[in-house]
């Protein structure tokens, strides 16, 4: 019945094709003449017991796309917690994966 949303955003060697599944631009960048992949991925294995039952979602974003989802989520957070006790609902760090 749990509900599983992770978030990663990734630098990987080159795959051919892949778009952003928002505004289908490109998810590969050239630095230094080397093409390589900037993908954010939003997915989702939610459980039989939820409300969408059992569905997977997985979407591509290109990095801009990718911040959108990432403020929108961290925004929810913040008004989650503004009128509770918690008072670390505002985190510099939130999302962030150090040992990526
Ligand atoms: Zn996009």
């Amino acid at each position: 019945m749990g509900v599983i949303i992770k978030i990663i955003k990734k630098t990987v060697d080159t795959v051919v094709g892949r778009v952003c599944d928002v505004c289908e631009q490109s998810l590969y960048v050239d630095v230094d003449g080397q093409t390589i992949e900037e993908c954010g991925e939003l997915r989702a294995k939610l459980g039989f017991g939820s409300k969408q039952d059992g569905q997977c979602y997985q979407i591509d974003l290109f990095e801009s796309c990718f911040m959108v989802a990432f403020y929108t989520l961290r925004d929810k957070r913040k008004t989650e917690f503004m009128f509770s006790d918690k008072n670390d609902f505002f985190d510099e760090n939130f999302g962030l994966k150090l040992d990526c």
